[in-house]
């Protein structure tokens, strides 16, 4: 849908006058050439997922206006991205570096400060630099997504000799992912951790090389193969931060395994979840279970098929469990509640040793029962997991989203340790909450290696008002009473940073408080993605910008 509000173009960021932003722009168009500086003064328009907009987040919980760029840039080089940051210092406007701006459900390509002027990196600066067969590494730039780097693969012939991770949806930018510490689904999901070395050019200007790369010379040779380099290791300050513009990213690659195997279980009842995670837990962290598995709960199972809550129940409130298992009935899921999404790698025999282990300790749980994959329909759900999990991106993912019309969604996603007392508690917390905002609820546990996400996406239509005005308030909801008992998010949606980062307030908010002496040494006219984690510099602090 196109916003067809009247406003006022462009949207002039706080603390500066209309005439002196154009002014600015001006400026820098100069630097960058005219055609690489657009200001947002068009309808804003959602597109969808591969054609999304790079002003707003298309799939906002707020109005569209809230999160809005004044302007987007789209530099060429890391010289180009040193001027943007020199020129947003001279002027004191904020700017909001997106890589490709397909963070779905945690802000797409919206900045946090209205009018900021988004760094587009990923337009011109998508170059996959590297990429060393031998030690299964590439140098990526922020504008490669995993669609992009998996056909340079094919385009070498290289795919049957690595693979690479993926997220849900493979769209998106593999440095915007890693930095935002998204996850995939292969043995080298936790991308954060498989990445190594990072450029970066820091807010005032200056550029930067972590681990092997900071090498005087020949840095190039082990960039990929070493992450830490010596001295402090300074990486982490820049994921989840707003402390840095990476402009270029070392990143290890999974070597072809040999043979892989998606398996498909399925459990009777609610109540089998924790008896489950505790079989699920030695098996996961003695890597039994070798890649990041999911727990998907029915309701989930049946919007995933992309059909319309409509299309099962056109009545009132949160669909009723008889018309779920109903639906559910013409699927692998059949009569059960819980369905698990696993794969196995490996050589036959070396696949056959650990699916047998899997299957004596799923069987504990009684009615459980192994899907046969040759009965499962090519378009089933599944496929798609199996893709997934053997490095090949996908986005059927998406189709859940059609649940809602206009349908949008936005995560919650606690992070627990992997036993049954807790995946119970977050489950019942996030159900009776749902329950009492009237929203459909799909919990679906991710199991990382000694820990796992609960991620509840929330479907809205996005054009309803009061429909998001709930699914809002149902996340706040979650996020503070998950809090209340020790359970913290690992990542969020940019209208929830503040409240996520106020629940890591240990010893009178010390985190956020050493968060802020490094965002106002590096960043001293505060003008790097404000508020970014709910971090904020020393110009925005005590002035209501916090929500
Ligand atoms: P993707 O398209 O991969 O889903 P995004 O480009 O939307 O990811 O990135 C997610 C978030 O991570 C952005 O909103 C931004 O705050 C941050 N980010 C992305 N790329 C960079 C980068 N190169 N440098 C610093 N921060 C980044």
């Amino acid at each position: 849908p196109v916003n067809q509000r009247n406003r006022e173009v462009p949207v002039v960021p706080q603390g500066i006058s209309r005439d002196d932003f154009l002014k600015a722009l001006e400026e820098l168009k100069g630097e960058l050439g005219g055609e690489n500086v657009e200001v947002n003064d068009q309808p804003l328009r959602d597109g969808w997922y591969m054609e999304h907009p790079n002003t707003h987040d298309m799939m906002t919980i707020l109005d569209e206006e809230e999160f809005v760029a004044g302007a987007v840039v789209f530099p060429g080089s890391t010289e180009e991205v040193v001027k943007i940051v020199k020129w947003a210092n001279r002027w004191l406007i904020p700017v909001f570096p997106i890589s490709m701006g397909r963070n779905l459900g945690y802000g797409g390509a919206a900045p946090r400060v209205r009018g900021s002027v988004t760094i587009d990196l990923g337009k011109r600066m998508n170059k996959i630099l590297d990429i060393n067969p031998q030690d299964y590494t590439c140098l990526v730039e922020p504008g490669v997504s995993f669609y992009g780097l998996y056909d340079e693969l094919g385009k070498r012939g290289l795919r049957d000799h690595m693979w690479v991770d993926t997220p849900d949806l493979g769209g998106g930018s593999i440095i915007g992912n890693t930095v935002d510490r998204g996850v995939g689904y292969t043995p080298y999901g936790d991308h954060w951790a498989c990445h190594s070395g990072l450029e970066v050019v820091l807010p005032t200007g200056e550029v930067i090389r972590t681990g092997m790369g900071a090498l005087t010379q020949g840095g190039e040779n082990t960039w990929g193969v070493f992450p830490y380099g010596f001295g402090p290791y300074s990486d982490g300050i820049f994921s989840q931060s707003n402390f840095g513009i990476v402009t270029k990213m070392g990143m290890t690659l999974m070597p072809n395994p040999g043979g892989h195997e998606s398996f498909m279980y399925t459990f009777p009842n609610e109540e089998d979840l924790g008896p489950l995670m505790e079989i699920i837990r030695p098996l996961r962290i003695s890597t039994i279970l070798e890649n990041v598995a999911q727990l998907r709960h029915v309701t989930q199972a049946i919007a995933a098929s992309g059909l319309p809550k409509s299309k099962f129940y056109s009545g009132t409130g949160t669909i009723p469990a008889d018309i779920i298992h109903q639906a559910a009935a013409q699927t692998p899921v059949g009569d059960h509640t819980w369905a698990y999404y696993g794969m196995c790698y490996g050589h036959p025999h070396i696949r056959a040793y650990k699916l047998a282990i899997i299957d004596a300790e799923f069987n504990k749980i009684p009615g459980c029962r192994k899907i046969n994959p040759s009965t499962i329909p090519e378009d089933e759900y599944f496929w798609s997991r199996d893709r997934i999990a053997s490095g090949t991106p996908d986005i059927h993912e998406l189709r859940w989203v059609n649940w809602a019309p206009n349908g949008a969604h936005i995560a919650f996603s606690p992070v627990s340790p992997i036993r049954g007392p807790d995946a119970t508690k977050l489950f019942q917390l996030g159900k009776r909450i749902h329950e009492q905002y009237g929203i459909d609820f799909m919990p679906a546990f991710c199991v990382g290696l000694r820990e796992m996400h609960l991620i509840v996406e929330i479907v809205f239509d996005r054009d309803d008002p009061e429909e998001k005005k709930r699914a809002l308030g149902c996340l706040r909801d979650m996020v503070d009473e998950a809090a209340k008992k020790g359970y913290g998010e690992y990542r969020t949606h940019l209208v929830l940073m503040d409240q996520v980062a106020g629940t890591y307030a240990w010893n009178d908010g010390a985190l956020g408080k050493f968060n802020e002496r490094l965002k106002d040494a590096l960043d001293p006219n505060g003008i790097l993605a404000p508020g970014r984690c709910g971090i904020w510099g020393k110009r925005y602090r005590g002035r209501g910008w916090e929500m």
